[in-house]
């Protein structure tokens, strides 16, 4: 009793002396505690009673100095929010945003300087964020660094990529302990303990630097991952004046690998939609003359093998109307891809007549996909997308594919930088004013902004199919795909451009998807995009049975489950549909290893009656030795009833569900 007592009134009195406010998850499980201690703010978290955040410095250090160093609180705000909101698209239909909030106004001992601190806890997670409001002490100022640390209580085993050395964010998620890590990029998965999984990333990169996470030993074995910005080329990292909030810094929490795929706490930290009628706004499948340009087949410059041309991209229009497809894409439609070429998005190469085509293609209730390569020049971005996009919007074009390859952003400035952030908004901005869907490729890493700007609907910022054609290292390994959705994924829609049906590899010797035929069926429902692409040339596409499942399978999903995940080894995706017709889609894929897994299928509705087909590897699947052979077979399923997957090596399964009477 004496005992219990003595670490009662210690621990009122560390409380008391270091000032700490605590806020919990609705739920209770999560504590966030903010305190200052030696005059500096501080946050830490325990999960279930365990510290796993120990008390972590909370600042920023501008060009005069720390703001947040010897502060006192001056004021106290507590919040409470449970809402639902509804997506225009994406992989639930509505969203909880349910959460306990504390704000400490930190008020400078010295200069009177004012800093708050906003965190919020989810049952799934927190995310906080700085606040500097409007202050006479304060104007114009530039960030230097950000003091944000991470502090895990341990070391533990995490994805990620490497910040300095991974150009767009295309590389392959390593496993490594955070400890062997240098400064890497965000989202940064951690396997922090068997049955707990962390995310630490960031939501609402608005007028900022993206976020990068150096990781650093302590001596009591403790982990601290330091908060360090993308710079401008000057070294600053972030320019701005008082009446500003950072973006949020966010750690997700997750029992199960799975349950990381199901946390909306990136989108819930965003701010609503600001596009007030989003019916323009169309989630589906696309095609395009991409793949057979990557393949060497075609060129983006006009000549005798050019890829868009008026007869050619008519072509792929046939197919895609045929086989339900909402749009078709074609890269080196206008000029700018001949070395010398001026680069203009006002005008068509002679032999592609866009106007027709895009007459066309809305004959055929298809829409053409704009393309606009850059190679870097946002500011001719920047000078033409006004015109261009309200001649594309004329035109009946409604989604356009922007794209940045080259180092630097004119020449001067990082992609991930505060200049390539402001950058990438205007565009959006601009094309949400004209009724235009944004595909961008080579971006910023996402952060949640299609809550706001919901034409924002998918970017690259991911090791893509591409690498299967033309890669020096032989292309994307098994494992890629089973990692991505826990990695990249948690960032949000990936444009990574699945369904390869041919497997040549007559670029580079060896360079092909390395993976079976069901696998690349079961990639286009795991790796979620809301303009999902079909990437293969058409011609592989013709009097192909496995096809049946692309043409059929929806963009957008009034709900998502993960029966199965094991982060680089196997996930199992099931979706359903939105409107009426209750139809659910699986995708289930491996890495090199084969295996068998048990779905049980407990998330269709009770005492309905279902047709499953089944796209599956066939016995004798596997990537190396035969990818092609697959067995498509239809069963009568129930809730009740649990189907087993037999992934070949590499392997996957995908499955259509569809109700096919009810008992009631
Ligand atoms: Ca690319």
């Amino acid at each position: 009793m004496k005992r219990i007592l003595i670490i009662v009134l210690a621990t009122a009195t560390v409380l008391c002396a270091f000032g700490a406010d605590v806020v919990t998850s609705p739920d209770g499980r999560l504590a966030a505690t903010i305190s200052i201690i030696n005059g500096h703010p501080c946050y830490s978290l325990t999960i279930d009673g365990t510290e796993v955040v120990r008390p972590s410095r909370l600042g920023l250090r501008l060009a005069d100095g720390t703001l947040g160093a010897d502060v006192k609180v001056a004021a106290r705000h507590r919040d409470s929010r449970d809402e639902q909101w509804v997506q225009p698209w994406g992989e639930d239909d509505t969203v909880r945003n349910h959460y306990n909030e504390l704000a400490l106004d930190l008020r400078e001992r010295g200069n009177g300087r004012l800093l708050r601190v906003v965190m919020r806890v989810y049952d799934d997670g927190l995310g906080f964020r700085y606040e500097i409001p409007k202050q006479a002490a304060l104007g114009e100022f530039q960030i230097m660094d950000e003091l944000t640390e991470v502090r895990l209580a341990h070391d533990a085993p995490a994805w990620s990529i490497p910040s300095n050395r991974t150009e767009y964010f295309e590389g392959l998620y390593e496993r490594t302990p955070l400890t062997a890590k240098d400064t890497v990029c965000v989202p940064l998965t951690v396997e922090y303990e068997p049955d707990l999984f962390l995310a630490l990333h960031e939501a609402n990169l608005t007028d900022y630097a993206s976020l990068n996470l150096t990781p650093r030993r302590q001596a009591d074995g403790s982990v601290t991952l330091l908060a360090a910005l993308t710079p401008w080329q000057s070294g600053v990292k972030v320019e701005s004046r008082s009446g500003m909030a950072t973006p949020w810094r966010t750690i997700t929490v997750a029992r199960t690998a799975g349950h990381l795929l199901l946390s909306r706490l990136t989108l819930n930290l965003n701010e609503p939609c600001r596009i007030e009628d989003t019916s323009w706004i169309e989630p589906g499948r696309y095609l395009g003359i991409w793949w057979s340009i990557h393949k060497k087949q075609n060129t983006w410059e006009m000549g005798a093998t050019h890829g868009a041309t008026t007869e050619n991209v008519k072509r792929y229009i046939d197919f895609a109307a045929r086989h339900g497809f909402a749009g078709v894409l074609a890269e080196g439609w206008n000029p700018g891809w001949a070395a010398g070429e001026q680069v203009t998005y006002l005008k068509a190469y002679p032999d592609f007549d866009i106007e027709a085509v895009c007459r066309y293609a809305l004959d055929k209730g298809v829409r053409f996909i704009g393309h606009m390569e850059s190679w870097g020049n946002a500011a001719l971005i920047e000078r033409e997308m006004d015109d261009a996009f309200a001649w594309y919007s004329q035109m009946g074009i409604r989604a356009v594919k922007t794209g940045y390859v080259g180092h630097l952003l004119d020449g001067k400035e990082l992609a991930k930088s505060q200049y390539g952030i402001r950058h990438y908004r205007r565009v959006i901005e601009c094309a949400a004013r004209h009724h235009i869907m944004i595909d961008n490729h080579e971006p910023a890493m996402p952060t949640g902004l299609q809550r706001t700007w919901p034409n924002l609907m998918t970017q690259e910022g991911v090791r893509g199919q591409e690498y299967n054609a033309w890669s020096g290292d032989g292309g994307n390994p098994p494992s890629h795909t089973v990692t991505l959705p826990f990695t990249r994924g948690l960032a949000g829609p990936m444009d990574f451009t699945p369904a390869i049906f041919w497997q040549g590899d007559d670029v580079v010797p060896g360079t092909h998807p390395h993976s079976t035929l069901a696998k690349q069926l079961g990639e286009f429902v795991v790796l979620y995009s809301p303009l999902q692409m079909a990437a293969d040339a058409i011609e592989h596409y013709q009097g192909q049975p496995a096809f049946t499942f692309i043409e059929s399978c929806p963009t957008t999903w009034s709900r998502t489950v993960v029966p199965h995940a094991r982060i680089g080894e196997y996930v199992t995706v099931a979706r359903r549909e939105r409107g009426n017709g209750g139809r659910w889609f699986v995708g289930s894929i491996t890495n090199e290893r084969a295996r068998t897994l048990e779905l049980p299928l407990d998330f269709l509705t009770p005492g309905t009656t279902y047709r499953a087909m089944i796209y599956a590897d066939a016995s004798e699947a596997d990537y190396e030795r035969d990818p092609y052979a697959m067995e498509i077979k239809q069963l009568t399923v129930t809730a009740s009833d649990t189907l087993t997957l037999r992934l070949a090596r590499s392997g996957g399964c995908a499955i259509r569900i569809e109700p096919i009477h009810s008992s009631r």
